[in-house]
């Protein structure tokens, strides 16, 4: 009987898994491991909701493993040691793992094939299309968005006959030890994203089915905090608790089957999201350094203001900004942020306070459940433009603007931030311009109740620029 290992990383599921498929069409008897690696769970871009959410994912996964004869077997340590302990015990072939794409996955995977005497097989899998399947004529890599996301559409789109079954069956190896997963962090009963791969099935069908389906208003809605108008999945596919080609396939079919032309811009619009995904995935793999600097390297000699007390205020929510706070408060309190609310706070801490982006990258993997190596360094240079992209340093967001463009009612606003729940419409983004009778019948006193605006946002604008300019000659 021939014994393959089952490394399990990012990929927390049973349906679509192309290294799972491929381990079982090797050998008879599959073994799910997963290691617990301290380099990764005592990294300073960790934090208690992500690890709630993927422990709370494994645990599922593991029922689904056991409802099919098979065991979850978890290890913890160092995943060079772990991986061979594991292979030289159930005396397996081969390993596989869908590839991952993190400088520090890349080097742990290379450490662990150097010292497995078994072969590491790495399938793809953590991507729509794998980063090197994309690429310009001339076989270098794109470095713009809107050229990649054609390149990546002229392919052949996903198909329901490529999506992968879930096997019916696993075998076990008894004798082969297993730590138990850790029971804390977990997840409160009042999560909004309750962790598994049938809860990430039944989102993208909820977000998908009918004719009136929330991916065929996306386009409108997306852009609206206030509103439930994404999918909410990105948690799911952080840890591959749904495939990223399932999600393709599924905007695929809607936009084949749209009920009318906005209908299917909409749901074209939702794929040019999974696309970004697959972008920013390329972009760490084809230039690591991003994960350390800045991409455009000029933009790493930025004079930032290295002020503590201003990016703690942030990150609490107290900037004296209703539409700033109440999405560093829906951050802290549920670990997710809606992305025109994360593009708003990215260029409030980046230009109104001029604080380094990567501070702001390392809070939000610190916070976030989706928190993603590729994803969250793109969205964060994206947002300081120093990345790639048309993603000019002169454009700065007006966090009023913001407010009372995207979050028009400001139930947003007071959906997070309950001191200003009684606040007038006509000042709920900028509550500081209310004369003092009208604090005093909100009972909210600016610089008592809620806090004035930490800065002048025209100030800050013309300081940042300077900034800019200062390092682009
Ligand atoms: C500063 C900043 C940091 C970000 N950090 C992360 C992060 O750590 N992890 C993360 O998954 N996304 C990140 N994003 C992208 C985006 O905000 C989230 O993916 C999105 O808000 C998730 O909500 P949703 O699942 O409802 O998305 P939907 O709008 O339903 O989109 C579907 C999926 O497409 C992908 N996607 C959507 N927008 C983007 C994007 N701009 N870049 C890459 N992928 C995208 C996500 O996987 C998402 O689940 C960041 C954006 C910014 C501006």
């Amino acid at each position: 009987m021939r014994t393959a290992v089952w490394w399990i990383r990012r990929d927390l599921r049973l349906t679509d898994n192309q290294a799972l498929t491929a381990a079982l069409k090797h050998a008879e008897r599959v073994i799910p491991l997963f290691v617990l690696d301290p380099g990764l769970l005592q990294s300073r871009y960790v934090g208690e909701k992500r690890l709630a959410f993927m422990l709370g994912g494994l645990r599922s996964l593991a029922t689904e493993i056991a409802a099919r004869g098979g065991r979850l077997i978890v290890r913890s340590g160092s995943p060079v040691q772990a991986v061979a302990d594991v292979c030289a015990a159930c005396k397996a072939e081969a390993v596989y793992a869908e590839r991952d794409f993190s400088p520090y996955a890349v080097t742990r995977d290379a450490n662990v094939a150097a010292a497995l005497s078994a072969p590491l097989v790495l399938t793809a899998g953590v991507t729509i299309r794998p980063p090197d399947q994309v690429r310009k004529d001339d076989g270098t890599p794109y470095t713009v968005y809107t050229p990649y996301s054609r390149r990546w559409r002229a392919l052949p789109p996903i198909v329901r006959s490529e999506i992968l079954p879930a096997p019916r069956e696993l075998c076990d190896e008894p004798h082969l030890p297993s730590a138990p997963l850790p029971v804390q962090p977990s997840q409160p009963k009042s999560t909004p994203f309750p962790s598994g791969e049938g809860e990430a099935k039944a989102r993208l069908s909820a977000f998908i089915k009918g004719e009136n389906a929330p991916i065929y208003t996306y386009s409108e809605q997306r852009n609206r905090p206030d509103l439930e108008g994404t999918s909410g999945l990105s948690p799911y596919l952080r840890f591959g608790m749904i495939s990223p080609r399932l999600a393709a396939l599924a905007a695929y079919t809607a936009i084949e089957n749209a009920p009318n032309a906005a209908a299917r811009a909409s749901a074209d619009t939702w794929l040019s999201e999974l696309i970004w995904r697959d972008f920013y995935f390329a972009i760490l793999h084809h230039f690591p350094h991003v994960r350390r600097g800045a991409f455009r390297s000029e933009f790493d000699a930025v004079a930032w203001d290295k002020d503590e007390t201003l990016y703690t205020t942030w990150c609490a929510g107290q900037t004296g900004y209703p539409f700033i706070d109440a999405a560093m408060r829906q951050l802290i309190a549920i670990g997710w942020m809606h992305n025109r609310a994360r593009m708003a706070v990215a260029s409030f801490l980046v230009k109104d306070l001029l604080i380094d982006w990567r501070w702001g990258e390392r809070w939000f993997m610190q916070m976030l459940i989706d928190g993603d190596p590729a994803a969250n360094n793109g969205g964060w240079q994206w947002s300081a433009g120093t990345g790639t992209d048309a993603a000019p340093y002169f454009r700065i967001f007006n966090p009023v603007a913001q407010g009372q463009k995207f979050d028009p009612t400001g139930a947003y606003v007071r959906r997070w931030v309950p001191e200003l729940r009684t606040v007038p419409d006509n000042f709920i983004h900028e509550p500081w311009r209310m004369a003092r009778s009208d604090q005093l019948r909100a009972g909210c006193i600016i610089g008592r109740d809620y806090p004035a605006p930490i800065v002048d946002h025209a100030q800050a604008r013309a300081r940042v620029l300077a900034a800019y300019k200062a390092v682009k000659v």
